[in-house]
């Protein structure tokens, strides 16, 4: 599979998934999508309007009068054929994840593994979960939320979609989903295949259109139930606010700064390639990319030669290509967005280990930029505070532990974390210090029945295995006399 070669045709995409079909939108407003590896054009969608909105809020209010009542049972089947129908198309949402938004395919293969995977990851934290306890003449149940709405970032749309329809599904939820506009092709690819999953008519609706129109219609509609929101803070803020408004229940999933401590007797050879891979996740645009780097000050010399060493393997271009590590951002917007934090850590006295400002040699045609490791980073500089969103690791030096996990709980987020080390009960104890909602030991690793979520400005709320599916429920208890 080559990106550049993928598409001469511009395609169209002008209907939206309501109500078990593909129907016209009655939006009017047309966008280009733009293939970041060259910048040309090679979509046009229709954007969703609120009477879109509406109505496919309608459907999903209609089918959860009778998918609210279904038994466990009936919920694992359709999340077990949500699984099979997804899994049919694995290779060509790769494939449009790699074209249309450049996600390196080594990141975009397993991002939509495991995006197909959550259907039976819920199948199995539901089918481990009490949904009812009882006690004397006490009844407790947890009862779906009612509607569902699911919005999501354009960064890995197709494992945020999957993972939240999933835990919605369990719960017995009905859901409308808003994509990121600028995920409309992956969007599709991934709404043709679900709809191969026969499900009950209108519980699932996917409208694609702005967040100002279709997700603040969701945020503010009486008939949504719920908002799950993946995406950055000041939109979650706002989201907040507006919910109020509805009394709606709320998750945010949001942004991260995430630290990596290097304790001083991890291994350089495996522990500063772990830790730029973990810098540089989906080129950087990752919300738990570790872009803050904490190092020993008195192994500050040879860290910096083995991130010089490491950088080697860390090549820029085609993300189709499986050896390539770091693709374009996703936009000329996040192109300068990226350039500007660049400028802004050298202005602010951080040095340039490796890379800097402008598009790598021979890449001058995309959103290129060139993977950037700052060294004399000041954990309260912008670099250090704020979230790039972008290949930019800031190498920040300690002299104790207990620096070490001050610095990293410095932050006014708390996404991800990790810590490298060789001593695994210190590793564990400096572990258990890090205020974040994940902390991974010794390189990046997952499972999908462990929460996903932040402390602080990263969030409210968890997702994935049966933390992502209480999120989806309420509590009834009912008592006799
Ligand atoms: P964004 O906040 O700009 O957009 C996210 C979604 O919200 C999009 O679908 C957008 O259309 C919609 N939206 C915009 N305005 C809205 C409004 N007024 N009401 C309702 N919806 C609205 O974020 P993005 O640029 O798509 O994604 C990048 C951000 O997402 C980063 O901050 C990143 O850290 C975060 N993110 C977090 C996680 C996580 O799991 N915590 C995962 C991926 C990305």
């Amino acid at each position: 599979m080559n990106a550049a070669a993928q598409s001469d045709a511009i395609r169209t995409i002008t209907t939206h998934y309501i109500d078990g079909a593909f129907v016209e939108s009655h939006g009017r407003e047309v966008i280009d999508i733009l293939r970041p590896t060259d910048g040309q054009v090679i979509a046009r969608v229709t954007l969703a309007n609120e009477e879109d909105t509406r109505c496919a809020i309608a459907a999903a209010r209609r089918a959860f009068g009778s998918f609210g009542r279904s038994s466990k049972e009936e919920r694992q089947t359709i999340l077990r054929r949500l699984h099979a129908a997804a899994s049919a198309r694995i290779s060509d949402l790769t494939a449009a994840m790699v074209e249309e938004y450049g996600g390196v395919v080594r990141f975009a293969g397993p991002i939509v593994q495991s995006g197909v995977d959550a259907f039976l990851a819920a199948e199995k934290a539901l089918q481990e979960m009490p949904l009812s306890r009882s006690w004397g003449k006490t009844t407790v149940t947890l009862e779906p939320v009612g509607v569902a709405g699911l919005i999501t970032a354009w960064n890995a749309n197709v494992l945020f979609v999957c993972l939240k329809l999933a835990s919605a599904v369990a719960a017995g939820c009905a859901v409308v989903i808003k994509p990121s506009e600028l995920s409309s092709l992956q969007t599709r690819v991934l709404v043709e295949a679900l709809h191969e999953a026969g499900l009950p008519q209108g519980l699932l609706n996917v409208v694609t259109g702005l967040g100002t129109v279709v997700g603040a219609e969701l945020v503010r509609n009486p008939d949504v139930d719920k908002i799950s929101f993946t995406g950055s803070v000041p939109i979650g803020e706002k989201i907040m606010r507006d919910g109020a408004d509805t009394m709606k229940r709320i998750t945010l999933e949001l942004g991260g700064k995430s630290p990596t401590i290097l304790l001083d007797d991890a291994a350089l050879d495996q522990g500063i390639p772990a830790a730029i891979t973990m810098a540089f996740l989906n080129s950087g645009q990752a919300c738990a990319a570790g872009s803050r780097l904490l190092v020993p000050e008195s192994r500050l010399d040879a860290v910096k030669r083995a991130i010089r060493d490491a950088m080697r393997a860390f090549t820029v271009g085609d993300p189709a290509d499986p050896k390539i590590a770091v693709g374009p951002m996703v936009s000329q917007k996040q192109y300068e967005r990226v350039q500007s934090y660049i400028r802004k850590g050298i202005e602010e006295g951080a040095e340039i280990l490796v890379g800097g400002e402008g598009r790598p040699q021979g890449l001058e045609s995309g959103y290129f930029v060139k993977p950037t490791v700052f060294i004399k980073v000041k954990n309260n500089m912008t670099i250090a505070q704020e979230e790039i969103f972008g290949p930019v690791l800031c190498v920040i030096a300690y002299d104790s532990e207990d620096e070490a996990i001050r610095i990293a709980n410095d932050s006014k987020y708390g996404l991800h974390a990790a810590v490298i080390g060789t001593d695994l009960h210190r590793a564990r104890r400096v572990a258990s210090q890090l205020r974040a909602g994940r902390v991974v030991i010794n390189g990046m690793t997952d499972d999908p029945q462990a929460p996903w979520g932040g402390f602080k400005y990263s969030g409210i709320g968890r997702e994935y295995g049966r933390y992502g599916i209480e999120a989806f429920l309420e509590t009834r208890a009912i008592l006799e006399a």
